[in-house]
């Protein structure tokens, strides 16, 4: 029998992030200005992102080399083993061969704190003091609290409302980190303080707190902002899951027919896959197939249109070309907070119109259905966001069993659900909107 639990070496961190705007048919439309409607350039994104990071942001150079001093901290939990889901593969009597990269191994339960650590070493590169950010379910949040602290930065966090009085332990998490945290809508922003005139009791959204981080970081010197999806340097940070899950399938023997990832922003989905789509860039693998996975409630890819809009609900985001619900969408308080975004990033928006992968959308009663049969095989109990894609590899799976093909599965765990029980008793007692 081959290895259950695929793993490498810390001399296996990879040493460069891949950037596909290398390799995209055509360039990335580029954002625009939200007063003018010009394409912007990368010095109006300077005061609140720091120009090492803008250049990531533009960049079309296909490899960007991770420091030294990051790569360190990386061996704290990277790289992350590739597990076979033997168990699973028999529950669901597939011939498929089903392997996960697991980012909940990471110190603070998702793949976030890739991009995080990154970010803190950068602005501390750069002489920045404090960071400013929003968070829904509180993983991005935990993910920069954490950084912050390692690189030695003060944080600031706007938390999304429901998921402030909801998930209570997550907020004492971003404390022992030693961030501040504060539920947004809040009244220390022009932005929060509009939005709670007009209702008091706003369950928040990811739109609203982005508003709130971004007038902070705008508004210190000390201060710049970090936002953990969507953009197209917090995707290029990602993307050393999928070169690390790619030594490891060569290992296993196996390439993906199928690679299968959640999507709220899109940078895990990116992480994952973009290593293995430059391949199919390439020509050397042209059925792959890549797909996101997103919540019926927060249909972003499947329903919504791909155009210019704000990534924020006060309109001070530049315009960016992507799919999105519209930046004053709140959707239904589903159980996969990090999935709540409007929008989608330009780059996974972008493959989608070219055709180079594909997006599905399930209710959160199939997919916690999905997640509960996983955890009783594999024993992990997975985050609510990484549950979707579960549920979408499970529906491949039992496809390949009605058609008889030895199909081989990779999906991303890219969090584990610790901190979403709640979630989980609400399912198991019978109180979830399984129709959601
Ligand atoms: C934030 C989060 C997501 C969604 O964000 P993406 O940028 O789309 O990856 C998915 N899974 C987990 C565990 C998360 O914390």
């Amino acid at each position: 029998m081959t290895d259950t639990k695929i793993t490498l070496p810390e001399s296996a961190i990879p040493t460069h992030f891949y950037n596909i705007a290398a390799d995209l048919p055509t360039p990335l439309s580029p954002p625009l200005h939200p007063g003018t409607r010009q394409p912007i350039g990368p010095e109006a994104l300077a005061p609140i992102f720091p120009m090492g990071l803008i250049e990531q942001e533009v960049s079309t150079e296909r490899w960007i080399e991770i420091p030294s001093e990051v790569r360190d901290i990386y061996r704290l939990y990277r790289p992350t083993p590739v597990f076979r889901a033997r168990a699973f593969e028999e529950f669901l009597d597939t011939p498929a061969r089903i392997y996960y990269k697991s980012e909940h191994v990471s110190p603070v339960g998702s793949h976030k704190l890739n991009t995080a650590l990154m970010q803190a070493y950068v602005n501390k590169r750069e002489g920045v003091k404090r960071l400013s950010t929003e968070t829904g379910a509180g993983q991005w949040g935990c993910a920069l609290a954490c950084a912050s602290k390692l690189m030695g930065l003060e944080c600031m966090v706007y938390m999304v409302r429901v998921s402030y009085d909801q998930k209570p332990y997550r907020r004492i998490m971003m404390n022992t980190y030693g961030a501040d945290v504060v539920a947004s809508p809040s009244t220390l922003t022009s932005a929060g303080r509009a939005i709670l005139e007009q209702d008091p009791k706003s369950p928040g959204s990811l739109g609203i707190a982005i508003s709130e981080a971004i007038e902070d970081a705008a508004g210190r010197d000390d201060t710049k902002y970090a936002l953990g999806s969507v953009l197209n340097h917090v995707l290029l940070h990602q993307t050393i899951i999928g070169q690390e899950a790619k030594k490891q399938m060569e290992l296993a023997g196996d390439y993906p027919d199928l690679l299968i990832a959640c999507h709220g922003g899109g940078s895990n989905f990116a992480g994952l896959t973009f290593p293995f789509l430059e391949d199919k860039l390439a020509g050397r693998r042209k059925s792959l197939r890549a797909i996101a996975v997103e919540p019926a409630a927060c249909a972003t890819l499947t329903t919504g249109p791909r155009e210019y809009d704000f990534g924020d609900t006060a309109e001070t985001t530049p315009l960016m070309m992507m799919h999105t619900l519209g930046h004053r969408f709140v959707p239904a308080p589903v159980h996969a907070g990090g999935l709540r975004y409007h929008g989608s990033a330009p780059l996974v928006s972008q493959l989608l119109a070219a055709g180079m992968i594909e997006a599905e959308a399930y209710a959160q009663g199939e997919v916690f259905d999905s997640a509960v049969k996983f955890a009783q095989c594999e024993g992990t109990i997975p985050a609510p966001e990484s549950a979707h894609a579960i549920h979408s590899v499970r529906r491949h799976a039992l496809a390949a069993r009605a058609s008889g093909e030895k199909k081989v599965i990779l999906f991303n765990l890219s969090g584990h659900g610790h901190f979403d029980l709640a979630a989980y008793e609400s399912y198991l007692n019978g109180t979830m909107d399984l129709k959601a």
